[in-house]
């Protein structure tokens, strides 16, 4: 079981706490590369405001969540031209370990089970 109040974005990476190597930063969104990789590229994007998961966005977050959409639409192109295949999900509910919606992007070898 994963605590429901756990939230690793806010309370870590947003606030700099971890040496994450980063991926792309602009005013709204974030992305980094997963510091235990599933995948051989794998990189986690989120957006700055905290917003709990896919099904917890509001109409309000439109322009957000079309800039969240334009950096994943620009990380697979990136994975596309190295693999020739990517993956781009978001996990809800008991499949998601931190309450702040992210996406993750990977590609390559699966480097270990998720
Ligand atoms: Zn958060």
């Amino acid at each position: 079981m994963t605590d429901p109040a756990c939230d690793f974005y806010c309370d870590k990476i947003l606030k700099g706490l971890l040496d994450v190597s980063v991926y792309l930063e602009n005013e709204h969104v974030f992305a980094f590369h997963h510091s235990n990789p599933i995948w051989e590229n794998h990189v986690v994007l989120l957006p700055k405001k905290h917003i709990e998961s896919l099904i917890t966005l509001e109409e309000a977050d439109n322009d957000l969540l079309l800039e969240l959409m334009r950096a994943a639409k620009l990380i697979a192109r990136d994975f596309m031209e190295r693999c020739g295949a990517a993956r781009v999900y978001t996990n809800l509910g008991e499949y998601q370990s931190s309450k702040h919606l992210h996406w993750h992007i990977g590609c390559g070898k699966q480097l270990r089970p998720y």
